[in-house]
């Protein structure tokens, strides 16, 4: 642990919904995935944030930012859920699988968006179900 003193560089800046049902498991997967430092940061709705909210959206683009500066990460993990409130929720979907689809359809367009103001940056999507946990 005294080696975290000298760490000031890693890779990934992950970005979630402040969904507490899904923030432990989340970050348990993060944390194995990436051994164990990386930034995370919450906004309501997490790919909602960056489509349809600006200044949700100039939140995270600030933490972007910081990322890169202080501790020069190389990718961005996009995180989105099932049943997101922010979205009206599990409801507003026929099922999971187009629930699934729909998700994916937003954080493929939260994605360009981010390539497109961070060139540099390599953006992975996720997607939380009750069970599961993968990258799109
Ligand atoms: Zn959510």
């Amino acid at each position: 642990m005294s080696d975290l003193k000298h760490l000031h560089h890693w890779d990934v800046l992950a970005l979630a919904c402040i969904d507490g049902r899904f923030i432990k498991r989340t970050v348990d997967w993060i944390s194995e995935k990436t051994g164990g430092t990386f930034d995370f940061r919450t906004e309501v709705g997490c790919t909602k944030a960056i489509l349809d909210c600006p200044n949700d959206c100039q939140r995270f683009f600030n933490v972007i930012e910081t990322s890169l500066r202080l501790h020069s990460v190389k990718e961005v993990w996009l995180i989105d859920h099932i049943d997101c409130g922010a979205y009206g929720g599990s409801k507003e979907h026929e099922d999971a699988e187009s629930e699934k689809e729909f998700h994916i359809e937003k954080l493929n367009k939260a994605a360009k968006i981010i390539n497109g103001k961070f060139p540099e940056l390599k953006v992975k999507k996720i997607y939380v179900g009750w069970n599961s946990i993968e990258e799109i």
